[in-house]
């Protein structure tokens, strides 16, 4: 990384640029590292903790081709997860997961993350969401998996920028050539320089919906994650896709926002509605453990039958050994303050039931790419395309490798538009000059955005609901200039507050172009039927005249 003064502020060349540093940004960052190439990873929080690992993961899937395993081959895992909507394609899935699944056990496993092994040597694996086979390695020290990411990352050489958030990926000559972004402590603006840039900002905009708590920051998700990547990547002039069908909930321990539920679910619970019955088995064959929006979509449809709240989850009958590791090593390896809100409420899985709600939507999508991994914006790959922590690192690997080979044919910077980046520093600490007395705070256009989301765009529809979401967002939309921050910290979160306004506003404009039912988490009452000709994704692209829909079929470019 090369470093120097600017007019503006500070500029940075790499010859890659990744932006975001959770699971998907580290791994690319070794991806192109692993090429030899001069890499910067930059992300408005730190390296050693931010992303959805930062908290702690407890599974981490692998198939392993493992003798006698059933379905535990890369052939299992194209025919479970190349399906039409995601454009998921059998070379993505092997050269982009598969290929890297065991990188990331060793690197990880020699840095002192806990893979956890049977008395045999194999690891210990369980089965989760639906998917054919035991891919699902427990991990006995969960919570400390970023940091030895982290520690994995830095010795391989590459540079970070933490606490620098991106606000705008740069193109040149329709290429795309490195970032503007600014540093959330110190307020200094940043021009990036690269030959190829990595987006790996993750695929989810948390904070744009509310669970029981209405405490945004008491999510299953990252809540720090408000879809900067379908953002930047949307104006940088790339597809992005999955807006109408990439919204998913979990059932949560009720009142508090963990995740778990693959844990909870695979140790073989049972889930109870108040009438004391088990009725997974009506909407999956696999019952608790099979698809997590069937989860969903069962539970919600129970609640409207009048057949609960309350649900619970029974461990009761679970081997003791099973719900011990749960409780103490699995959960609290996903959110560190679990055993202290168990301790508070009395929580024990094997002697009480466990009472669980359906918690927030997430919205999200993620940014189109091709078997390379690349973008329709030359040079601007993305990482964050696979769900969970592998398909992140292993996506991310194989989107920054990549970006390394190409990185690698080019030999100058693309050239940075000195009058847009005098621009958009003026844009970002603009909300620190708007009058307070005529200023919006950023929790209210967020609590705004999340009650019209609530409203609107929940697990039933109707078109007529959906333009009154779309018709509200755009008028909060059409306020967001008057966002007024006080500190540097929140001006970031006006700036997540913009992101989720976009996002928001995109995907009720995609959902409204899925004339459907049984796709997603939704029902819509107009459309109440699957329609068989929209077994395809949906690529939303901008234009001068707002969003440009296109139905697309895999590979998506
Ligand atoms: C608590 C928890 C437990 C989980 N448990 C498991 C598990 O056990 N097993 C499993 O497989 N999966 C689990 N998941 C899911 C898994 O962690 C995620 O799917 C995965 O980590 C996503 O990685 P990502 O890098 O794509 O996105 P993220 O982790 O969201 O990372 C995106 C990064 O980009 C940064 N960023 C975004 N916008 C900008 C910007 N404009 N400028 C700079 N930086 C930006 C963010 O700060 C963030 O660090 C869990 C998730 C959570 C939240």
């Amino acid at each position: 990384m090369k470093t120097s003064k600017h007019p503006l502020g500070t500029l940075v060349e790499t010859d890659v640029l990744v932006i975001g540093a959770g699971a998907s940004g580290c791994g690319a960052a070794l991806g192109a590292r692993d090429q030899g190439l001069d890499v910067v990873i930059m992300d408005k929080g730190k390296l050693e903790s931010c992303g959805a690992i930062g908290g702690g993961n407890d599974h981490y899937m692998a198939v392993l081709d493992e003798p006698g395993a059933p379905f535990d081959t890369v052939d299992d895992l194209i025919k479970f997860y190349a399906k039409p909507l995601n454009g998921y394609t059998p070379t993505m899935l092997r050269e982009g997961w598969y290929n890297h699944m065991r990188y990331f056990l060793d690197k990880l496993g020699k840095a002192g993350v806990g893979f956890s092994k049977k008395a045999d040597g194999t690891y210990l694996r369980t089965q989760g969401f639906g998917q054919p086979g035991h891919w699902w390695i427990h991990i006995s020290n969960g919570m400390t998996i970023k940091r030895a990411m982290a520690r994995v990352v830095r010795a391989a050489g590459v540079e970070s920028l933490d606490y620098t958030m991106a606000v705008k990926i740069l193109v040149d000559d329709g290429k795309a050539c490195g970032a503007l972004g600014w540093n959330v402590r110190t307020g200094e603006f940043v021009i990036v320089k690269a030959k190829c840039v990595v987006s790996a900002q993750g695929r989810s905009a948390t904070r744009s919906t509310d669970n029981s708590t209405h405490n945004p920051f008491n999510v299953w998700q990252y809540p720090y994650n408000t879809s900067g990547g379908l953002v930047l990547g949307y104006d940088a002039g790339a597809a992005v896709t999955e807006l109408d069908t990439y919204q998913r909930a979990t059932m949560l321990p009720k009142g508090y926002g963990c995740p778990g539920m693959n844990g909870i679910n695979s140790s073989g619970a049972h889930e109870i509605n108040a009438l004391g019955e088990r009725f997974m088995g009506k909407y999956d064959p696999m019952m608790e453990n099979g698809v997590r929006n069937n989860q969903i979509q069962g539970t919600f449809q129970e609640q409207m039958e009048g057949s609960g709240p309350p649900f619970y989850m029974d461990m009761r009958h679970v081997d003791e050994d099973v719900v011990h590791e749960l409780q103490y090593v699995l959960m609290p390896g996903d959110k560190a303050t679990f055993n202290d809100w168990a301790e508070c409420t009395g929580t024990d899985f094997q002697h009480k039931l466990l009472e669980v709600e359906i918690g927030e939507l997430i919205f999200g999508g993620a940014i189109a790419v091709n078997d390379q991994f690349e973008t329709s914006v030359p040079n601007l790959f993305c990482g964050s395309v696979f769900l969970y922590c592998s398909g992140a690192m292993c996506g991310g690997y194989e989107a920054g490798r990549q970006a390394g080979m190409r990185a690698q044919g080019i030999t100058g910077f693309g050239k940075v538009n000195e009058e847009l980046a005098a621009r958009v520093k003026e844009e970002i600490f603009a909300p620190m000059r708007v009058d307070p007395a005529e200023g919006v705070k950023y929790q209210e256009i967020e609590q705004a955005v999340r009650n019209v989301m609530c409203y609107y765009m929940g697990f039933r529809r109707s078109m007529a609901g959906m333009a009154r979401a779309l018709e509200k967002i755009q008028f909060l939309n059409s306020q967001s200039s008057r966002l007024h921050a006080e500190t540097l910290r929140e001006l970031m979160r006006c700036h997540e507050a913009h992101e989720i306004l976009t996002v928001s506003e995109l995907a009720i404009q995609a959902t409204m172009e899925r004339k459907e039912t049984g796709r997603c988490v939704y029902k819509l009452r107009d459309y109440p039927e699957l329609n068989p000709e929209m077994a395809k994704p949906l690529l939303v692209i901008r234009t001068e005249n707002g969003p440009r829909f296109q139905w697309g079929k895999a590979p998506l470019l």
